[in-house]
């Protein structure tokens, strides 16, 4: 299972595997991150 993380500064979504030694969004140095969870299904609606 894939964790996913996401900048709150710059809004990207990084890979748990980029931040495993340093707690830092790779795009902007930020270090507010915000853990997500598994994304939710997407619900398409049908016109
Ligand atoms: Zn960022």
């Amino acid at each position: 299972m894939m964790v996913e993380y996401k900048c709150f500064n710059c809004g990207k979504k990084i890979d748990g595997e980029q931040i495993k030694r340093r707690v830092r969004c790779p795009y902007c140095s930020s270090k507010v991150l915000f853990k997500q969870r598994q994304p939710v299904k997407k619900i398409v609606k049908a016109r």
